[in-house]
């Protein structure tokens, strides 16, 4: 099924300044909408739950997985995450367009579902900074700081993976850029075709597809 709306797969190592990256385009975006995954994590000091995620335990989430309510899981850093099947389909039903903070093996296992999905990949604009941005936070204690960087090493050898790189140096510059993306994505005529059947047909004497 070809979907009219925009599907975003956010993917980066913690520390690249994903979340204000993506807090700041829903932000100047209504027409975007966030999926909100739900996760066997603690909260951390601000989060509520259904905000930033679904907090779950364990049993609730192995329950929701075997009884197929995820489209995608994944564990990341001992925790587990997973994507909502009926709210992701809803929107894209609805030809809304839709943005996903997910890791690199939930991205890929969404494209191979859903060829159309579009992957984005932040990079910090050095390992160094990454640190620095974990510590600055002050989230995480010094343990899970060091699983998180061994993380983004595994993480990064992904990155041929994405459609785009972005790097977040500049957070105005990564901004504009992401904005852009979004805009393209909007363009591809694979949604276009989706979301203009009567003018595509009516311009061209041949129903070109689209759903
Ligand atoms: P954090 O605990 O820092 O919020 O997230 C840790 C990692 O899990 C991030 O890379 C985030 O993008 C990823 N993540 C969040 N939700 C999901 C999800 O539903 N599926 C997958 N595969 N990864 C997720």
């Amino acid at each position: 099924m070809i979907y009219s709306g925009s599907m975003l797969l956010v993917v980066a190592p913690s520390g690249a300044g994903k979340s204000s990256l993506v807090n700041a385009l829903l932000k100047n975006d209504p027409t975007l909408q966030l999926s909100i995954s739900c996760t066997t994590r603690a909260p951390r000091p601000g989060e509520e739950n259904g905000r930033e995620y679904n907090f779950l335990t364990r049993e609730e989430f192995i329950a929701r997985r075997d009884e197929g309510d995820f489209l995608e899981w994944a564990e990341v850093h001992g925790n587990f995450y997973g994507t909502s099947r009926s709210w992701l389909e809803g929107q894209m039903t609805h030809g809304k367009d839709v943005i996903l903070d997910i890791d690199w093996q939930g991205a890929r296992h969404i494209q191979r579902l859903i060829p159309q999905a579009i992957c984005i990949f932040i990079l910090p604009p050095s390992l160094k900074t990454l640190e620095d941005r974990l510590r600055k936070r002050g989230q995480d204690d010094e343990q899970t700081i060091q699983k998180r960087v061994a993380a983004a090493h595994e993480e990064l050898t992904h990155l041929a993976e994405a459609n785009y790189l972005v790097i977040n140096d500049l957070f105005e510059a990564a901004l504009f850029e992401l904005r852009q993306i979004v805009s393209a994505s909007r363009l591809r005529t694979i949604q276009q075709l989706a979301r203009h059947t009567d003018l595509t047909k009516d311009l061209s004497g041949t129903d070109l597809g689209g759903a």
